[in-house]
Parts: structure tokens; C-alpha cells; sequence
């Protein structure tokens, strides 16, 4: 039996990435897995893999453009109808749009904020009451160290990672009475695709700076999710979890 066999859980962005990584990571503990990406057929390879991780549970595939509240709304429904509820949801969906502040144009701006924290918002709002309902709710929001610290050329992107992070206590103190848990993991520099594209020197210059001399990798940020999500996080919340190699220490 795994440590998460019998639980329901929603993961945004599970496509590919950090996503992905989760979904398996779970799959792997026996949790029956409901999976979202913006569209369905995106989510095929990873929900094959899970299927199998899970030795044949069946996984549920939606797409679904998160910054739409009404969508959000409708997915949490048919989930919690379909899974019969839900115990854990992972905010994990989330963009860049990169650029100095005096060239960063409206667009960039409430893309990036619109998906990253308005998103989770919608999820979250729509999958309380499932959440309340749980014996053992989890909430786990993916931010950024940047939320914490800063970044020069991603102004609106750690707006949005701070904002998460405020918000995801706020819920925390919400929802605790519920015996829901809602934590942050702050990821450094993982690498995805996200990561992929990005200037060899800028690449050069995280590097040098992560203490344990490696980037990380989405399985790094599963292993975070997994401990938050079992039995193992009963009694932490409201807390951001850091995990980049010591970048930021
Ligand atoms: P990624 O490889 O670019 O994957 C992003 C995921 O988000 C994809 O599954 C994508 O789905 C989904 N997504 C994007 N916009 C969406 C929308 N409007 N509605 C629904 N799904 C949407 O990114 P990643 O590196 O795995 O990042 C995952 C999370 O970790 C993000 O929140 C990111 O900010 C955070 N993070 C990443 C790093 C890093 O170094 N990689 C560091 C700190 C924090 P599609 O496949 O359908 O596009």
C-alpha cells in the first residue's frame, strides 16, 4: 500500500515539468490522480505513465485554461462527482513572461499574474468545500524563491510568486479550522521547460550560485509535494518550503 492509497488529487500544469513529476510521484503512493494541462491531449503521455506507476488506477485528463473562472468551477465539480471528492490540489500551472520593467507591457503583466495567481485562486475557491469536506485536505501551491527575493527582468513574475504566497497562508489560516493543510513549495532553478530557453550566461550565473552545485530537477519538487501531501505533512501549514540546492541561502 502506498502512503497516499485511497486519496483524490487534482494537479494543474501536469503535462510535462514540475507537473508531471508530481503526478508520477503520487501515482507511484496509489492516489487516484485527476490531471490538468490546456488541452486534454497533452496530459496522454503523463496520465499513461501514472496509470501504470499506479499499477492501473484510472486517471482523468482535463483541459483547462485555469485563468477562467467558470471553467475552474466546472472541472472541480466534474472531478469531485467522478473521484467521489478530493483530498489534495496542487496549483502547480504557471508562466513567464520575462522582461525589464520599463519594457514589460501590460499583456506580459496580466498574463503572467492572471495565470499564476489568479489561477490558483479560481482552483483553490472552487475546490474548498471538497477540501473542507477531506479528513485530510491538503493545499500545495507552486511558487518561486523569486517570490521571496526578487528578480531583476521578473517584475510580474514574482509579483505573482508573492502574491501566491501571501495567499496561501491566508488560506492556510481560513481553512485550518477545517483540518485543511495549505503550504508553499518555493522552488530555485529547476530543470524543465520553462528553464530550457534561457540565456547560456544567465544559466551560467544560477549556477555558480547553487550551493549544492547542481539545478534541480522536477523530481526534486515531487519529492517536496509528496512529504506535504501524506501523512508526513499533517501538521505543517502555512509554511514555504524552499527547495533550490541552497541558491537562496
Ligand atoms: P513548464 O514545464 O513550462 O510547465 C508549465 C505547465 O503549466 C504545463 O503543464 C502547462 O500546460 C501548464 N499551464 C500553463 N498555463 C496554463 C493555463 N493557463 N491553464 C492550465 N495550465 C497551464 O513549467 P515548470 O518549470 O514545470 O513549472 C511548473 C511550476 O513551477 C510553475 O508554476 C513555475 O512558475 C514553477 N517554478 C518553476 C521553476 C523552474 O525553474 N522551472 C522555478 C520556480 C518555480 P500546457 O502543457 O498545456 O501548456
Amino acid at each position: 500500500m502506498g502512503s497516499l492509497t485511497g486519496r483524490k488529487a487534482l494537479i494543474t500544469g501536469a503535462s510535462r515539468g514540475i507537473g508531471r513529476a508530481i503526478a508520477e510521484a503520487f501515482a507511484r503512493e496509489g492516489c487516484r490522480l485527476a490531471l490538468v494541462a490546456t488541452a486534454p491531449e497533452r496530459l496522454v503521455q503523463t496520465a499513461a505513465r501514472c496509470q501504470e506507476l499506479s499499477g492501473g488506477l484510472d486517471v482523468d485528463m482535463f483541459g483547462l485554461d485555469v485563468r477562467d473562472p467558470k471553467a475552474c468551477d466546472e472541472v472541480i465539480k466534474k472531478v469531485t462527482e467522478k473521484l467521489g471528492g478530493l483530498d489534495i490540489v496542487v496549483n502547480n500551472a504557471g508562466v513567464t513572461r520575462d522582461n525589464l520593467l520599463m519594457r514589460l507591457s501590460d499583456d506580459d503583466y496580466n498574463a503572467v499574474l492572471d495565470t499564476n495567481l489568479r489561477g490558483a485562486f479560481n482552483i483553490t475557491r472552487a475546490a474548498s468545500r471538497a477540501l473542507m469536506k477531506s479528513k485530510a485536505g491538503r493545499l500545495i501551491n507552486i511558487a518561486s524563491v523569486v517570490g521571496i527575493t526578487g528578480n531583476a527582468g521578473q517584475a510580474n513574475y514574482a509579483a505573482s510568486k508573492g502574491g501566491l504566497i501571501a495567499f496561501t497562508k491566508s488560506v492556510a489560516k481560513e481553512l485550518a479550522g477545517r483540518g485543511v493543510t495549505a503550504n508553499v513549495i518555493a522552488p530555485g532553478f529547476i530543470e524543465t521547460d520553462m528553464t530550457a530557453g534561457l540565456d547560456p550566461k544567465v544559466k551560467d550565473g544560477a549556477l555558480a550560485g547553487i550551493r549544492l552545485g547542481r539545478f534541480g530537477k522536477p523530481e526534486d519538487i515531487a519529492n517536496a509535494a509528496l512529504f506535504l501531501a501524506g501523512d508526513s505533512g499533517a501538521y505543517i501549514t502555512a509554511q514555504v518550503l524552499v527547495v533550490d540546492g541552497g541558491l537562496t541561502a
